[in-house]
């Protein structure tokens, strides 16, 4: 007898052996005929792997969330390295992994690959697919597995088997077809039971890799592509990545001129430029605003210190290898901080704390450094140096619950005020490499579970996704063209304050140890920026624009009044510009159009006499003539409201 449990609760009991296909088939044909892998025991399996002893199995459908990855791996490792195969055959296949939003697969061959060669590349995958070829898997010994690849010549294949786990017996070989030359893939899997299941598909891009990552190693072909359900799903796709591209914040910036970057000189770390930089110190400038009203105090701490502190903290044994550090004259090692929690929390053990102090909460614009290998830094999304809008709130095990959700309820706020409506809440809980005992996790997750659970908040788990310290609430946002982004999070965390031996005086008159919260809401300001630039496709509120006016005559003889105004508006406190120079108004109209200024001001001569201006917005072709104060309030109100532009351009 075999019992499965099924994610239902409901037990269905076989008399021997059985597949998942099986158990979805023991439902209904409709479920197994869409039914494309299956969890045994929380661990992915093919469809047709035999379940021996008693389990809890999950059948993964095309309408599982895992369903997606199942199906491109398929289409990267069976399809288009088949197809390759196919069309090349001297080609060595290497590796083909999913990847966020697709896959690659990793050739070995000669012969250049250009985005040229894709119609035909993906004619001959439409070919294969169209077959619908079951696939047959074989779990082999090493040897085995060595010699199917060797047999066929997969020079990288053997290698990745001799390279491989000692102690692995059996490597799992996906075949389509039998005979000698049926086409064969080593992989973890799990796959498509055939190609019947495979959706829509395209190839994306081609681009060079070293095997291996490692540029001493020979240069491979990487083939990107993508795959979907159907037509629909790749279609949306389509046009999100087109619009995606437009408003790649790089090329925003550079037409805006906020920032650069000089790869050579210092990869991975912002150059800021006068209207960037308005920008940031505005986002800076809104946050310390909002932090003032909740009761936070700010502080900063020095950006090279010792690095006993990070040992203490145990951010060294962590992430040892992504810290800049150097030696200095004395033979000490300070390390340039890749995290602001230790500064802090010696400025917490400053002086005697009492209960009564509690909660503190503790802000600091900390510009922070960690390594990252530069092929994974892309533009502001992923830097080396960046900006934390970090915090540590010090508090009662009792207060925790409480700090938590007004901590939630002020990001939730933020991100609205910046049009992020959608927002998701992810619990990550204790990831495999960790400090402290099981008891103190149990109790923090379970705390800021209560705590989501209590106040209404949806959320989901992220298991083993939570910092070493302690586990945290992650919020992803959407922004305009249905992108998520990870920004801000929240941690709970009972081990720093012990490791740094920090207390305060409770109401028994003893020592306790305080519950240490970390929160970034922005998370790296950088990145924030980044988000906001594609976000608003340039066209920024205007309180964060980081031009808000330009103002011009029609002629030159209006060029006195235009000067008058820009300094009255200077004083008015806004970021304002004077455009005197001769040329023509509508060529410049559209140049400051084109650099994303939200709001132009046009003086003719009636204008001046009457005490009025022209006005047009970024987005819009209509022009409205108001009276000069009213202009002025009404932009202080849009500025004091944070409004969210009022045209889309
Ligand atoms: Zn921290």
């Amino acid at each position: 007898m075999v019992n499965i449990t099924l994610p239902d609760g409901s037990v269905k009991s076989f008399e021997g052996p059985i597949s998942g296909f099986d158990v979805a088939m023991s439902i209904s044909e409709n479920l197994a005929r869409a039914t494309y892998a299956m969890k045994i025991n929380d661990e992915q399996a093919d469809l047709h792997t035999t379940i021996t002893t008693d389990s809890t199995v999950e059948l993964i459908t095309n309408r599982s969330p895992e369903s997606l990855e199942i199906m491109r791996h398929t289409v990267a490792a069976q399809v288009l390295a088949k197809a390759i195969k196919n069309l090349y055959p001297a080609a060595k296949l290497v590796i083909g992994p999913t990847i966020d939003r697709g896959f690659y697969y990793d050739i070995d061959m000669e012969e250049k690959i250009s985005t040229e060669d894709f119609e035909k590349i993906e004619a001959e995958m439409k070919k294969i697919a169209k077959e619908k070829t079951k696939i047959r898997i074989e779990k082999v010994s090493k040897e085995k597995a060595i010699e199917v690849f060797e047999a066929r010549n997969e020079d990288h294949k053997v290698e990745i088997l001799k390279n491989a786990d000692a102690e692995q017996e059996l490597f799992n070989l996906y075949y389509q077809g039998e005979g000698d030359d049926a086409f064969v893939d080593l992989c973890r899997g799990p796959h498509l039971p055939d190609l019947g299941k495979v959706g829509v598909f395209k190839l994306t891009a081609v681009s060079g890799a070293y095997l291996g990552g490692d540029s001493q190693n020979k240069q491979l072909q990487r083939i990107y592509g993508t795959a979907f359900h159907d037509k629909k799903e790749m279609k949306a796709y389509l046009t999100m990545m087109e619009e995606a591209e437009k408003r790649d914040h790089r090329k925003i910036a550079k037409a805006m001129d906020l920032f650069h970057f000089e790869p050579e000189f210092a990869p991975g770390a912002v150059f800021w430029h006068d209207k960037g930089y308005k920008m940031y110190r505005a986002l800076i400038e809104y946050m310390r605003t909002r932090q003032e009203e909740n009761g936070y105090e700010e502080i900063s701490t020095p950006a090279v210190m010792n690095r006993v502190l990070w040992e203490t903290s145990g951010h060294w044994q962590k992430y040892g290898e992504h810290n800049y550090s150097g030696q200095t004259e004395d033979g000490k090692t300070f390390c340039i901080k890749p995290m602001n929690c230790p500064g802090g929390i010696l400025v917490f053990g400053q002086g005697i704390k009492s209960y009564k102090d509690l909660p503190l909460r503790i802000a600091e614009f900390g510009k922070v450094h960690r390594y990252e290998a530069s092929g994974a830094l892309s533009g502001l999304m992923r830097v080396r140096e960046f900006t934390q809008d970090d915090a540590h709130i010090y508090c009662t095990p009792e207060q925790m619950e409480k700090e938590c959700i007004d901590t939630l309820k002020l990001v939730l706020d933020i991100y609205k005020e910046f049009g992020f409506g959608d927002v998701k809440i992810y619990l990550s809980t204790r990831p495999e490499e960790r400090i402290g005992s099981d008891d103190i996790w149990d109790l923090c997750e379970k705390s800021l579970a209560t705590a989501l659970e209590n106040n209404g908040y949806e959320f989901e788990y992220q298991e083993g996704e939570g910092a070493f310290y302690g586990p945290k609430l992650e919020f992803t946002l959407t922004d305009a063209i249905g992108r998520e982004w990870q920004c801000g999070t929240i941690q709970v965390d009972m081990f720093l304050p012990e490791r740094f031996d920090v207390s305060y005086i409770g109401e028994d008159g003893e020592k306790h140890r305080p519950v240490m919260l970390h929160r970034a809401l922005f998370g790296s300001i950088e990145r924030f920026m980044g988000i906001l630039i594609e976000h608003f496709a340039g066209n920024f509120p205007l309180w964060l624009a980081p031009t808000q006016i330009a103002l011009t005559g029609i002629v030159d003889k209006q060029n006195d009044a235009v000067l008058e105004l820009e300094k009255r508006l200077k004083l008015e406190g806004f970021r304002v510009i004077a455009d005197t120079r001769n040329e023509k108004v509508n060529y410049k109209i559209r140049e400051h159009s084109h650099s994303k200024i939200p709001v132009i001001g046009v003086l003719g001569d009636k204008e001046i006499a009457e005490g009025k201006i022209t006005v047009r917005r970024l987005g819009s072709n209509d022009q409205t003539t108001m009276d000069l104060e009213d202009f002025i309030f009404s932009l202080k109100e849009e500025v004091f409201n944070k409004s969210l532009p009022p045209f889309k351009s």
